[in-house]
């Protein structure tokens, strides 16, 4: 049994790795904005924007547990607009969130992950980490620099036993995508099939979206004894995105 703590939990790809978690007899902590009583794990509220959220949530999650094996950085926002009018306000959201936070939680975890037989620290990242789009200039430069920062965690902790990766999937089946798909077919006066293939899709080489469960299952892997010779790498799981 791991004692872990993940981020975003109440919703796609968090309350997915949550799922999978428990269901291996992890105890997890679903730390979320607004938790979800009814989603998996045990809901603790924060805000990963602020220093005290992350804090709290850490410490919440070691006392309960009795320590900590293993922290998922999940939690995420997205904002899309043209550089020069992209608001400064997002873009200083987007950095708290994707790239702050995983900082924060690193360093209040680095403690508990370093006293555990096998400490990790695994990072949802994106494709967006290795490649760019446009129009998402506060998203790409977050998700580029939280695989900077995991690169440096796995340095570090390479002398405690803590292994970090980043998980980078390209576009997966969420309650945020899924609203777009229905915003966009509504905008662009197609259905919903169409907006998938023609503008969703079009950086994927094998042409679906991924499923939450499917990223799940990779971090329950590289949580795992399997996952025991990865550190400081980027794990794309993209359907050839960034194979171009
Ligand atoms: P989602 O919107 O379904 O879930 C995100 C969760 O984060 C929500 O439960 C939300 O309440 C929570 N959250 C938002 N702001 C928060 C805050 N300030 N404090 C605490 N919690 C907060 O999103 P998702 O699609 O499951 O994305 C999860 C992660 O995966 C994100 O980091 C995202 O960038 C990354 N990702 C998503 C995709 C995709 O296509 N969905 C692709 C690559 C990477």
């Amino acid at each position: 049994m791991r004692r872990a703590l993940v981020t975003g939990a109440a919703s796609g790809i968090g309350q997915a790795i949550t799922a999978r978690l428990e269901a291996a007899g992890d105890a997890v902590l679903a730390v979320d904005l607004e938790p979800d009583p009814a989603a998996p794990g045990e809901p603790f509220e924060a805000d990963l924007t602020t220093r005290a959220g992350n804090r709290d949530a850490v410490a919440a999650a070691a006392k309960r547990f009795g320590g900590l094996d293993l922290v998922v950085a999940n939690a995420g926002i997205q904002h899309v607009a043209p550089v020069e009018e992209f608001p400064e306000d997002e873009w200083d959201r987007l950095l708290a969130l994707l790239l702050t936070s995983p900082f924060l939680l690193a360093k209040a975890a680095w403690g508990s992950l370093g006293e555990s037989e096998s400490g990790r620290f695994i990072a949802i990242a994106s494709a967006h980490a290795l490649v760019a789009s446009p129009y998402k200039a506060g998203y790409v430069a977050a998700k580029h620099g939280v695989l900077g920062l995991v690169k440096t965690l796995a340095l570090e902790g390479a002398e405690r036993g803590i292994l970090a990766t980043a998980v980078c999937p390209g576009f997966v089946r969420t309650p945020l995508v899924e609203a777009q798909l229905a915003d966009q077919a509504e905008a662009h006066a197609m259905p919903e099939e169409r907006v998938l293939e023609e503008v969703v899709l079009v950086p994927h080489a094998v042409k679906h979206l991924l499923e939450p469960e499917e990223v799940a299952e990779l971090v329950a892997f590289l949580a795992g004894p399997g996952g025991a010779g990865f550190s400081g790498a980027a794990v794309p799981m993209d359907l050839g995105w960034t194979a171009r």
